[in-house]
């Protein structure tokens, strides 16, 4: 039996299914992922450089700058045909959530219902100094120019920096978001892991975790990022290909005692 035809199998008979996804599910929304090249001012700098507090430190400009141009590139696009295999399944009476540690919104826009944002989002800054959140004005959130240096507005209650609400390398995630994830991962049958290199902790454990708590894992990425499990499945191409090809086997069938 191929991987693929492992996988229709497990997810028939799943009644709990968590999609893990990183920002490989959005690349095809034409959202660059971290091993993609930055451009124009950017292009000197690896991520690891821009997204720390102490960055925002020495150059809030830059990262700020950074910030709004990244929003706008997420507000120009849509959610692909992977972000609406969590609704879809949803259709069928399964039970599905979603883990992402992505920044966008496209889970939320292609209307999936319980959303785990394990590393914040890019929707709403807080403030550097009292972290508290806020508001931009239209002014403040206007469209920059890519490469833009743009001082960040102030906080209104203490006059600190605002900053993007996401989580930076070496930061916590978000309170609470870690135990709702591993409420999930632990009590799922299937998860299926989308396009994330597992390489930023803790969110990288996510799958192993679940392995250990007895679910099916598949892996839906461009190239191979099993490790080795008996209950990993590993579906190599694009996000889009692959979740349609997985979900047009099962979309008659409604979930186990559902029927
Ligand atoms: P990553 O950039 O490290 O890895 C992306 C993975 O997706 C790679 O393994 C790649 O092979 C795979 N991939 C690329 N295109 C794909 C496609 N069309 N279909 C299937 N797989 C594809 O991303 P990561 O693992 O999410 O970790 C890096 C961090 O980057 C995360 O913490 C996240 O917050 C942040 N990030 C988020 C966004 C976003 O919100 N869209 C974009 C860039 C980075
Ligand atoms: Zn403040």
């Amino acid at each position: 039996m191929s991987d693929m035809q492992k996988a229709t199998a497990a997810l028939r008979l799943a009644n709990k299914v968590v999609f893990f996804t990183g920002a490989g599910i959005s690349a095809e929304s034409g959202i660059p992922t971290f091993r993609d090249k930055l451009t124009g001012l950017w292009k000197k700098y690896n991520p690891e450089r821009l997204e720390t507090a102490s960055a925002f430190r020495e150059n809030p400009s830059l990262v700020w700058g950074w910030y709004l141009w990244r929003r706008h590139q997420v507000s120009q696009s849509q959610p692909n045909s992977a972000h609406f295999s969590a609704p879809r399944l949803a259709l069928t009476g399964r039970q599905v959530a979603v883990i992402t540690q992505n920044i966008d919104d496209l889970h939320e826009r292609a209307g999936c219902e319980e959303i785990v944002h394990l590393h914040g989002s890019l929707s709403q800054p807080k403030c550097f100094a009292c972290h508290r959140g806020a508001e931009l004005t239209l002014e403040e959130a206007q469209i920059p120019e890519e490469g833009a240096m743009i001082e960040p507005p102030r906080c209104k209650r203490c006059n600190g920096r605002l900053r993007p609400a996401v989580v930076w390398f070496r930061e916590n995630l978000p309170a609470g978001a870690w135990k709702e994830a591993m409420r999930l991962v632990k009590n799922c049958d299937v998860l299926i892991s989308v396009g994330t290199s597992g390489v930023v902790m803790p969110a990288a454990n996510i799958p192993e975790i679940a392995l250990a708590a007895g679910a099916t894992v598949i892996h839906v990425n461009l190239i191979d990022v099993s490790l080795g499990g008996t209950k990993e499945l590993m579906l190599i191409g694009k996000a889009t290909v692959v979740l349609s090809e997985l979900l047009n086997s099962i979309q008659h069938l409604a979930a186990p005692g559902k029927a």
